[in-house]
């Protein structure tokens, strides 16, 4: 399983030094956290990383089973990447069995309508929207869900982005804000289960004690920088982490 690795990377938006020479390595079978208060620029570094959105100096490098490859900015997406967004993006009207097949087929949202699904995608949606307590809701439309379940629809995708692309490299942008206890386990264990799987997570959260419990390695950024990293009980408390914090 694949490791990710950035090189000074950089990300300004007119003025704003979002993302301002990141070099951080993600490796394969670890929760890495990445954590700093906000517009520190965790979202715009999950957006590069993401091919969302292109990086504009450095370098992103991936290094899977045939070995080594630098990635260019418009190539970051195409590499077996699944991730949530901060601000949960699902098929609206559709009902959350759809969400989930779309990511399955992969063949637009048009065709996987209107095309009958085979048994075998279907098994595998059961899976996964099962495994995030979902099934029970497939026929509800996306938006009718409430915010929880709204999250852990997002959670059920990337489980559907791995099965579906065979994508081994995770990005989860605070997957437990808003959350209540018995949701945020169910989301636990599915990082869990994933990091047993040897995939490569990264963990975006501002729940410190989360981070704590799961994180193998932090960095914790402060205005496009790194500003601390290394084992969370260390870097986390470290002084100048506290007072980047206590601005907030
Ligand atoms: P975080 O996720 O850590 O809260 P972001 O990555 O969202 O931080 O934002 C980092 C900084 O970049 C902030 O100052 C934010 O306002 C700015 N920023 C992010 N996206 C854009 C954009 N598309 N255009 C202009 N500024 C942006
Ligand atoms: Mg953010």
């Amino acid at each position: 399983m694949p490791t990710l690795e950035t090189k000074n990377i950089k990300k300004h938006f007119e003025g704003v030094k979002a993302v301002d020479g990141l070099s951080l390595k993600f490796e394969a079978g670890q929760i890495t956290g990445v954590v700093g208060p906000n517009g520190s620029g965790k979202s715009t570094l999950v957006n590069l990383l993401t091919g969302m959105a292109p990086y504009q100096d450095g370098e992103v490098i991936f290094s899977g089973a045939e070995g080594l490859r630098k990635l260019l900015p418009h190539e970051v997406a195409n590499y077996g990447v699944a991730r949530t967004f901060q601000d949960v993006r699902l098929f609206e009207q559709m009902p959350v069995l759809d969400n989930i097949l779309v990511v399955l087929t992969e063949r637009g949202v048009f065709s996987s309508i209107f095309e009958r699904h085979g048994d075998f995608h279907l098994a595998q949606a059961e899976e996964v929207l099962r495994k995030v307590g979902l099934w029970s809701k497939r026929n509800e439309l996306a938006v009718n869900l409430s915010y929880g379940q709204r999250k852990l629809l997002e959670i059920a995708r990337v489980l559907a982005m791995i099965f579906g692309r065979g994508a081994s490299i995770v990005f989860l942008d605070e997957p437990f804000a808003g959350l209540f206890p018995e949701m945020i386990k169910v989301v636990v264990s599915v990082l869990e289960e994933l990091k047993q799987q040897n995939r490569t997570i990264i963990l975006i959260e501002h729940n410190m004690e989360l981070i704590r419990q799961l994180s193998d390695h932090v960095y914790v950024l402060d205005a496009g920088q790194e500003l601390a990293a290394g084992k969370p009980e260390k870097a986390l408390g470290r002084p100048e982490v506290i007072e980047a914090y206590l601005g907030e």
